[in-house]
């Protein structure tokens, strides 16, 4: 359950992070407050669960059962998932509203972008983890899902948490699937034996790619999970 080194995080964000829609001044003030107020308090957590019953829809592992027919391999054997749950922590998001209800709008915005660059790059380093825990173990992963984007419902948010057991990290949900606190994120993963590469990615058939930022931003971090 690792707590990350957040000064460390921002660096990563902000090297691999692209232009946003924020003004360059504006984008370095938010950096710096951000710095200076120490706002991301960055953790995360995952467990690599066997599947409970040989792979198949709906896939059963941990007691959970998840729609999750896109993690079903061409070839080799899915033996089990990598659930995993991401989090800055909520000071970024207290400073954002606070930010909006003092009327200076321009600079919340930015911060946001800056939050949303650092829980890509945390997501980035959850999943290199996940992938050397599973090679370590011999076995491959491929695959990645994340629920609410095209391969995974919503409604499977709440086992993924179960399966990630992210209360550790203070993770949970607000109301319907909403995580609290907001910046976070969670990822599910096939592991198995001989995996193939996955040919696809949850972005090929969201509604949402043509303007979504956050995709360009993560094929930006270089997202390959092929192990
Ligand atoms: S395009 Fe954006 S919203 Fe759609 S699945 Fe990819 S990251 Fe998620």
């Amino acid at each position: 359950m690792p707590w990350i080194n957040g000064k460390q995080l921002h660096r990563e964000a902000a090297q691999r992070s692209l232009a946003g829609l924020s003004p360059a001044r504006v984008r370095l003030r938010a950096e710096a407050l951000a710095a200076a107020e120490d706002l991301a308090r960055p953790a995360y957590c995952y467990r690599i669960v066997p599947l409970d019953e040989p792979a198949g829809t709906p896939l059963r592992a941990g007691g959970e059962t998840l729609l999750a027919d896109r993690l079903l391999p061409g070839s080799g054997e899915l033996t089990g998932l990598a659930c995993g749950t991401f989090t800055l922590g909520p000071e970024f998001e207290d400073r954002i509203r606070e930010l909006f209800a003092d009327k200076r709008a321009a600079l919340a915005v930015a911060l946001d972008e800056v939050a949303n660059d650092m829980v890509i790059a945390l997501g980035r380093r959850l999943q290199d983890r996940m992938l050397m825990e599973v090679q370590r173990r011999g076995l491959s992963m491929a695959g990645e899902l994340r629920a609410g984007d095209p391969g995974l419902d919503i409604s499977a948010q709440p086992a993924v948490l179960r399966l990630a057991q992210a209360e550790r990290i203070g993770v949970g949900l607000h109301g319907g699937h909403l995580l609290t606190p907001i910046k976070s994120g969670t990822v599910v993963c096939g592991v198995g034996h001989d995996l193939p590469p996955a040919d696809w990615s949850r972005c090929d058939e969201c509604p949402s790619a043509p303007r979504c930022r956050m995709r360009t931003r993560a094929a930006g971090a270089g997202s390959d999970l092929r192990a």
